[in-house]
């Protein structure tokens, strides 16, 4: 349920309908807007009685939410959300600007992703990518560089100043991964890894959350619900593809989901490229149609020597053409009133 309250109504009357809220078995959630308060009362509220926080002094009106996820509801909030990356060029997803997060599928030694890390940056990337643990489809492939792919990243954060954006893969990692990245990612195969989304909830620090590559739009709110319901807002969304009958890119990738996804909830979505093709030719061109149908940033891979990369080289796009399409991605975005940062 959606409580709104009244243009001008006190904070003992908001206080006030907290204390209902919570006699009533639920949980609050304030969103304190320019005109008005509205307290989202979150949990199983079909058998609660609404009439209590109707008649309470300062309530306007009581809705129910018709999503069955709440928190990333536009009906809950309207207002689009802003995460900050962090890093001390201190980019943003959400906003008016298109946000460039780039870098190696994953990091491999030290020399690779400081050497890429630099080139991003002069691409015009705000965010740096790279999997220090990696989930591989064979358990005989590279695993990632584990604590000291971390360090590596911290290192490539302290001269760039770029964001660090890198994968987490279980509840156990999450303090150790929580030292040096600046946001969590949580991969596909992890979407519905229900208590690594609680675990990330807890943390206070932006989750990058890729959409299972089998699971429908609600599933992927209801996972980011999931994330949210343990206080943690800042959640980005990333379409990364889909399985599909289709063989030639690795991946179906559905950019219609962008334009859905800002007109059913306000969390800010990316699109991932790399991934969701799998053909280092086939990235430009759909960067730019995210970007034109409204992506709030691009997550790509980009490797200095893609041809000797330990994961991903084939959907991986060079550092020059990384910055070729950053200015590409200026003029779409100019069109549609944005820019890139
Ligand atoms: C990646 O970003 O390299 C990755 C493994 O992503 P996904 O979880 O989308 O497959
Ligand atoms: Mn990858």
């Amino acid at each position: 349920m959606i409580v709104v309250m009244a243009m001008g109504a006190t904070a003992g009357q908001v206080d006030h309908v907290v204390t209902l809220i919570r006699e009533m078995g639920l949980r609050e959630h304030v969103i304190v807007g320019t005109e008005r308060t509205v307290i989202a009362a979150l949990g199983d509220d079909r058998a609660k009685d609404k009439d209590k926080l109707e008649n309470a002094p300062g309530v306007e009106r009581v809705m129910p939410v018709l999503a069955p996820y709440k928190m990333a509801s536009r009906e809950v909030k309207k207002e689009r959300t802003v995460v900050r990356l962090g890093g001390s060029l201190g980019g943003s997803v959400g906003g008016n600007s298109v946000a460039l997060i780039a870098g190696p599928c994953s990091v491999e030694n030290r020399t690779q992703l400081l050497e890429i890390a630099h080139q991003v940056k002069e691409a015009g990337a705000t965010a740096l990518r790279g999997g220090a643990f990696k989930p591989r489809t064979s358990p005989y492939a590279f695993q990632g560089l584990g604590e000291k792919g971390l360090e590596i990243l911290a290192e490539a954060r302290a001269q760039t100043g770029l964001a660090v954006v890198t994968e987490v893969m279980s509840v156990e990692q999450v303090p150790l991964v929580a030292q040096y990245a600046d946001v969590f990612q949580v991969g596909t195969r992890n979407m519905q890894n229900y208590n690594l989304l609680w675990a990330v909830g807890e943390q206070r620090k932006p989750v990058l959350l890729k959409r299972g590559l089998s699971a429908t739009l609600e599933e992927f709110l209801l996972a980011a619900e999931y994330i949210m319901s343990r206080g943690n807002g800042d959640v980005i969304l990333c379409e990364r593809g889909i399985r599909t009958f289709e063989t030639y890119c690795r991946n179906t990738l559905p950019l219609a989901i962008v334009p859905e996804v800002h007109r059913i909830s306000h969390l800010p979505i990316v699109v991932d490229p790399s991934q969701g093709t799998g053909h280092a030719h086939l990235v430009p061109d759909m960067s730019r149609a995210a970007v034109a149908c409204g992506a709030d940033g691009l997550i790509i891979e980009c490797h200095h020597d893609p041809e000797h990369a330990l994961t991903d080289g084939a959907q991986s796009i060079t550092p020059q053409t990384l910055k070729d399409l950053a200015q590409s991605l200026q003029l779409i975005a100019k069109a549609i009133d944005r820019n890139v940062q």
